[in-house]
């Protein structure tokens, strides 16, 4: 049985059918190689603020100022990890409570924005997230959107190109930080975009956010208005949302678009479980990690490379990286690709390539990432070992897939998840 399962011995007695559902999940996330970029593996003791009873109680409102009696408890987790978060990330605001990234941008977009008003951002197609101007999403159904695009040609952002964008729509509002996008992060020169034009700029870090906070990418500090962030991704912590900002005038609004703006009741085991993962992230050997990450995306960027794979943008410079499969061979499809790792046991995500002629359910693309497989301790000689692996599953046409599962399952027995 997984690890994880000695958690589970009262479910198991009363409802062996959602247990062993549980229990798969645990043996299937022990046995397989997690590449989808926006994922990690959680310590044991996240886990544990996660599964405790502080799921159990209601605490509308902010510390100090609830709706609800017998929050004395709540009031001190939840202000450990706005006080952690405020030291992690450098700045002087931070709203603990969103459920999630998007819940952290309508909030931001609420304090923000008034309806309808002009946002300039990067679209989904080119690696953007869809809260940040999508159609069907609350973003593209009450803002206006426009957007700016990466460099035809080396796939990078061009700031002259954004700037020029800026100067033709005057946004309100000018969004950084992405989805899909392996390189550094200018923040200084969309500062400069946005004070040109009078705009806001915020920067969702929800990638990044791991690699921020250790120093291994520039912060966007001083430079954003607003930031928002998951706390699952880079940064490891529970699946959640985060607002931070250095300005008490944006602070008060986020506050209250938050709640009552657009959430109910926070989920204080959640809460308290970033209160954990910030402790955790605090410590020097967080950094010791996300500098690995890094070197890892690298060491893969390098094996696949050498297999005669393109990467977008020509390679990495943080945690994930966007394969062009069609390099390889033009008929390969992100979906048929990605379905053949999974077999493997090598977990990844189809992705649209910037200007990808196909639809975004097949794409010619992969994206992988690096910070769930550098938490179960792999380093350069696994990367290595899984480029090659990628090679032999694409070049079989997915026959040796099985093989290679058992190949992969024996490399996982030597790296055990931390829980
Ligand atoms: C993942 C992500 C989000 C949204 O996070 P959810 O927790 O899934 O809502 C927001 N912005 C960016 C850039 C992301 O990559």
């Amino acid at each position: 049985m997984a690890t994880t399962t000695d958690s589970l011995s009262t479910l198991r007695s009363i409802d062996p059918k959602l247990a062993a559902m549980l229990d798969h999940e645990a043996e299937r996330q022990d046995s397989t190689l997690e590449f989808i970029a926006s994922e990690n593996h959680t310590s044991k003791a996240v886990m544990e603020a996660t599964g405790s009873w502080l799921t159990n109680k209601y605490a509308e409102g902010y510390p100090g100022k609830r709706y609800y009696g017998g929050c004395e408890f709540h009031d001190q987790v939840e202000d450990l990890a706005r006080d952690r978060a405020k030291e992690l990330f450098g700045c002087n605001f931070a709203n603990v409570q969103p459920h999630c990234g998007a819940n952290a941008n309508i909030a931001a977009f609420m304090a923000l924005l008034q309806p309808g008003d002009r946002v300039l951002s990067l679209p989904i197609a080119h690696g953007g997230h869809l809260s940040h101007g999508l159609k069907p999403n609350f973003s593209g159904t009450f803002f206006e959107i426009h957007d700016y695009m990466l460099d035809a040609e080396t796939e990078l952002l061009d700031m002259d190109h954004v700037r020029d964008r800026a100067l033709e729509c005057k946004p309100k509002l000018i969004i950084c930080g992405f989805s899909a996008y392996p390189r550094v992060i200018d923040f200084a020169a969309f500062r400069a975009i946005a004070d040109e034009v009078g705009a806001y700029l915020m920067a969702d870090i929800a990638h990044i956010a791991g690699l921020v906070a250790s120093g291994v990418h520039p912060s966007p500090f001083p430079h954003a208005d607003v930031v928002t962030t998951t706390t699952h991704k880079t940064l490891r912590g529970p699946r959640g949302g985060l607002i931070l900002s250095n300005s008490e005038d944006i602070a008060k609004k986020i506050d209250r678009k938050v709640f009552p703006g657009s959430q109910g009741g926070p989920l204080m085991h959640v809460i308290a479980a970033k209160a954990q993962a910030f402790g955790e992230a605090l410590d020097p050997s967080f950094r010791t990690y996300q500098e690995q990450v890094v070197a890892n995306a690298k060491a893969f960027a390098t094996g696949l490379t050498n297999h005669g794979f393109r990467l977008c943008s020509g390679g990495t410079d943080n945690h994930l990286l966007l394969v062009d499969l069609r390099n390889r061979d033009a008929e390969l499809t992100g979906a048929e690709v990605e379905s053949w790792l999974g077999e493997a046991g090598i977990v990844v995500n189809k992705n649209g390539i910037p200007n990808d002629p196909r639809p975004p359910m097949i794409t010619s693309g992969l994206r992988f990432g690096t910070p769930a497989t550098t938490t179960r301790g792999l380093r350069e000689a696994e990367m290595q070992q899984v480029a090659d692996w990628i090679e032999r599953v694409v070049a079989s046409g997915g026959s040796e897939a099985s093989t290679i599962r058992e190949e992969v399952r024996t490399l996982c027995t030597r790296f055990p998840l931390p829980h």
